[in-house]
């Protein structure tokens, strides 16, 4: 019986060779390493690498993207860690969309829907997460199996039928203040503050707390 670690390293394997999106060239992914420890079943799930975060080798690295990290950082407090020591992360789409100038886009509905079926399926089966962090509407999409009105289910934790949560989040890259305001958020800061209670409450649910950290 292979171990998660075993079966992960032989879906990356796989995942890294694929070229099935040809818009997608040079079809750049992050590493495995890059991902995070599977082993809570707390996953957080983005739309596709970025340029900024390929170049750093880790998820959620650009300007924008960091007030991710910065909740989960106030969320993991006292414990000094870095997040991928306690959470997995991944992508809807493992490959990087860049437009014609080398800047990023969002990855099309069609690239969503063939990356979905073709690896994060596999992945999900793999991992067994109990609670998944869906940041951006392709990847709630890709979670719930339809098209997604995000600002409307914004922070709620929905029963999926495969036995895990998924909180749909607006994604920081693309939330502006028409989107906070619908959802009762003036500021980044005011987003920042829910992603961190979010996240809090999900660690505690885990039973990951501060003596747990603590011993690694
Ligand atoms: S986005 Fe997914 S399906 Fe498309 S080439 Fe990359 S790994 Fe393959």
């Amino acid at each position: 019986m292979q171990t998660i670690d075993q079966r992960l390293a032989g879906f990356w394997r796989i995942t890294l060779r694929c070229q099935e999106c040809p818009a997608l060239a040079p079809w750049r992914k992050f590493p495995p390493r890059a991902r995070g420890n599977p082993g809570h079943g707390i996953m957080i799930l983005g739309e596709a690498p970025g340029r900024v975060s390929l170049e750093h080798g880790r998820p959620f690295s650009n300007p924008r993207n960091l007030t991710v990290r910065n909740a989960l950082a106030r969320a993991l407090a006292p414990a000094v860690i870095e997040p991928e020591e306690i959470l997995y992360f991944s992508d809807a789409v493992k490959c990087w969309p860049s437009s014609q100038s080398g800047a990023n886009r969002s990855p099309t509905a069609a690239e969503t829907g063939r990356c979905t079926i073709s690896h994060l399926a596999r992945e999900l089966e793999i991992i067994r997460p109990t609670v998944i962090f869906a940041f951006g509407v392709r990847a709630a999409s890709a979670l719930l199996g339809h098209p997604v009105k995000i600002a409307e289910l914004h922070g709620r934790a929905l029963e999926h039928a495969n036995g895990y949560r998924v909180i749909p989040l607006m994604h920081p890259s693309s939330i502006n203040i028409a989107g906070m305001l619908r959802v009762g958020m003036r500021t980044l800061a005011d987003y920042e503050a829910q992603l961190t209670e979010l996240f809090r409450r999900e660690l505690t649910q885990a039973g990951i707390g501060a003596r747990e950290l603590r011993q690694g």
